[in-house]
């Protein structure tokens, strides 16, 4: 028997992956299986050139528990190991200032492990003690066993073992017993080598029968090695697709659509994106993008590979060019991360615009889903906008849809105000706003319904990227003054009679918790109510955006701004300035208030139960 010491230039290596790798133990399998299919895939390539011209026979990988020695056991059929590779490329790690890196990258345990290719020994973040039992594929070769226990010492001794392949024999140390359960290893085998491209085994398949869970003879397959991303879109069936992302999100519902990446050229990249139905935030948060390294999963944690506005689709990619080793801040200033990045946003647009071109009306119809997607990506990615303003809809309050160019053209020889800016008309809540929507309609107007959960920025956003246009709610003002063509028209009463109509309405004024009344005085037509409130655009808006952003809180503090619109060319208005009995006044202008108030639903409580009695009083 050998002896001998691991080649590191310290002495303690093993307290410091153990002490130091502690966020991620269970990589520890991945990186395993991974060397397993490493194995078996350099001997199908030293097969298929002729080098290896023995038998191949059964190629799959195999997970083994053994409760009673307390250990799980990974073997593999692929090239095995001579004593001289154990020696070459288990025994010497080069791993100059090792201390000092582990400490710099504490936290991040791939970082760790990538960069020094400490894979294997991974294992001993949960062992007491390693085994590598293997036997190489060439002729005559003599197996051997090797063995560590943890501190730089191993022993090196030559065995019999009748098949070639390695099996990595990992005894389990006290602290880590939970990687001995069945259900956690599934569970691993599950997340990282579901998609691995040589068969795993683990376990017989089971059944039921009387009621009870049965072992079968058949082996227990985990892992699709031919999973939909690696396959080419000509294969495929929709059923296809959508099945696999059933077998990625069981709980889903089916996607709106998905999209197959395939790029080889300026880098490697595979993978299907899908268009998720979201039925509310939290399925954004666990249903997240999966990124593979060859079949081999590394994260779900993509933030800084894909556009940020792509994070919420779901799928797979996968690439050998993304270097998946490193710590988060550096792939965000990596080149060919930001390459890759934009290259999917390219991609998913050009897909977007091709469903729209070919196929309209499904893209009309998956719209409400669909605009989420579109929206984030235009208010987060210039690139994006580019492509997306052929494809991006706006729907009316009568539910048709149009591109932007369309709608400029339906809108603007109607709605061009006086000083050349097209402006578009909007409600927030046609429920809410209906009489607004109503009076701006009866001007032959249209009215676009922006009720999503972005379009209070996205209306912000229309207005810096479409040239020369404005957004206005349609109860921003009356609807004579939403779209002004000419200037307005000057209030035809004397100077005191207004201050007195101002001072009679301000006198009657109620107090609503952070909201301020202004009173004004416009020409609305005698057809027209007598009393009307309006909503600052601008002041509006800067409080959504402060409710949204806890930055701007300034804004959110300030009471909302509502201009009391009295119509002066009202006979009810009118009344009021030759009438005498102050009572009586007081009372119609209380009244005109309520109603004011109560079609903006801001009369509530007391004041309300005052306003049903004074009603009652009047009939
Ligand atoms: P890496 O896989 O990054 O090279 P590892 O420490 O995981 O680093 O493995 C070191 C080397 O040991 C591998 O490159 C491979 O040559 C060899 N090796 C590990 N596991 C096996 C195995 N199951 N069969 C054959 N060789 C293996």
């Amino acid at each position: 028997m050998q002896k001998g010491t691991i080649g590191v230039t310290t002495d303690n290596i093993f307290p410091v992956i153990k002490k130091f790798l502690y966020s991620d133990h269970e990589i520890f399998l991945r990186e395993v299986v991974a060397n397993a299919t490493d194995a078996t895939q350099k001997l199908k390539t030293l097969a298929s050139v002729g080098e290896y011209k023995g038998e191949l026979g059964d190629l799959s990988l195999r997970i083994h528990i053994d409760s009673e020695k307390k250990t799980l056991t990974i073997s593999d059929r692929g090239i095995g190991m001579t004593a001289e590779e154990i020696e070459k490329y288990i025994n010497q790690i080069a791993f100059s200032g090792a201390e000092e890196f582990l400490q710099k990258y504490e936290k991040d345990a791939n970082a760790i492990i990538g960069h020094f290719g400490l894979g294997f020994y991974s294992t001993f973040m949960v062992s007491k003690k390693v085994e590598i039992v293997t036997k190489s594929w060439r002729e005559g070769a003599q197996a051997v066993r090797w063995s560590c226990d943890g501190s730089p010492s191993y022993t090196l001794e030559e065995i019999e073992k009748a098949d070639r392949g390695t099996d990595i024999v990992l005894y389990i140390d006290d602290e880590n017993q939970s990687f001995l359960e069945e259900s956690k290893i599934s569970g691993l085998l599950n997340k990282y080598c579901k998609f691995m491209p040589i068969s795993i085994v683990f376990g017989k398949k089971k059944d039921w029968k009387d009621g009870k869970e049965v072992e079968t003879d058949e082996d227990n397959i985990i892992n699709d090695v031919k999973p939909a991303w690696t396959r080419k879109p000509s294969e495929l069936t929709e059923e296809d697709y959508t099945k696999f992302y059933k077998d990625l999100y069981p709980f889903a519902e089916d996607p709106l659509f998905h999209i197959h990446l395939n790029v080889d050229y300026p880098f490697n990249l595979t993978g299907i994106l899908y268009f998720p139905k979201i039925k509310n935030s939290v399925e954004i948060q666990k249903n997240k993008i999966q990124l593979y390294c060859n079949q081999v999963y590394v994260t779900d944690s993509v933030e800084n590979i894909v556009p940020e506005f792509l994070t919420l689709l779901h799928g797979v990619i996968d690439s050998p060019d993304i270097p998946l080793n490193v710590s988060r801040s550096y792939l965000q200033s990596d080149a060919n991360v930001k390459k890759i990045s934009s290259h999917i946003t390219k991609k998913v647009a050009d897909r977007l615009f091709e469903i729209f071109k070919n196929d309209r009306k499904q893209f009309e119809d998956k719209w409400n889903d669909l605009k989420i997607f579109i929206e984030y990506g235009i208010l987060t990615d210039e690139k994006f906008w580019e492509k997306a303003q052929k494809f991006c809809l706006l729907k009316n309050v009568e539910a048709q849809s149009f591109t932007l160019e369309e709608y400029k053209t339906l809108i603007t020889e109607n709605q061009t105000d006086k000083d050349g800016q097209v402006v578009y008309l909007y409600t927030s809540d046609k429920d809410a706003q209906h009489a607004y929507v109503e009076a701006a309609k009866s001007k032959g107007y249209d009215v676009l319904l922006m009720d999503g959960q972005l379009d209070v920025h996205f209306v912000g956003k229309l207005e810096q990227l479409l040239e020369k246009s404005r957004f206005v709610r349609v109860d921003s003002d009356t609807a004579d003054n939403l779209i002004l063509k000419k200037e307005k028209e000057a209030v035809d009463l004397p100077e005191e009679k207004q201050e007195a109509l101002k001072t009679l309405f301000n006198g009657q004024m109620p107090t609503v918790e952070k909201v301020n009344f202004t009173v004004q005085l416009e020409k609305l037509g005698s057809e027209n109510v007598p009393v009307l409130l309006t909503l600052n655009e601008f002041m509006r808006r800067m409080q959504e955006m402060a409710a949204m952003n806890p930055g701007m809180n300034f804004y959110g503090e300030m009471p909302m701004g509502y201009n009391m619109v009295l119509n002066t060319d009202h006979p009810m208005i009118q009344r009021l300035l030759e009438e005498s009995d102050d009572a009586s006044k007081n009372e119609t202008v209380k009244q005109a208030i309520d109603l004011a108030l109560l079609s903006n639903g801001l009369l509530k409580g007391e004041a309300l139960t005052q306003f049903v009695k004074r009603s009652y009083g009047l009939m």
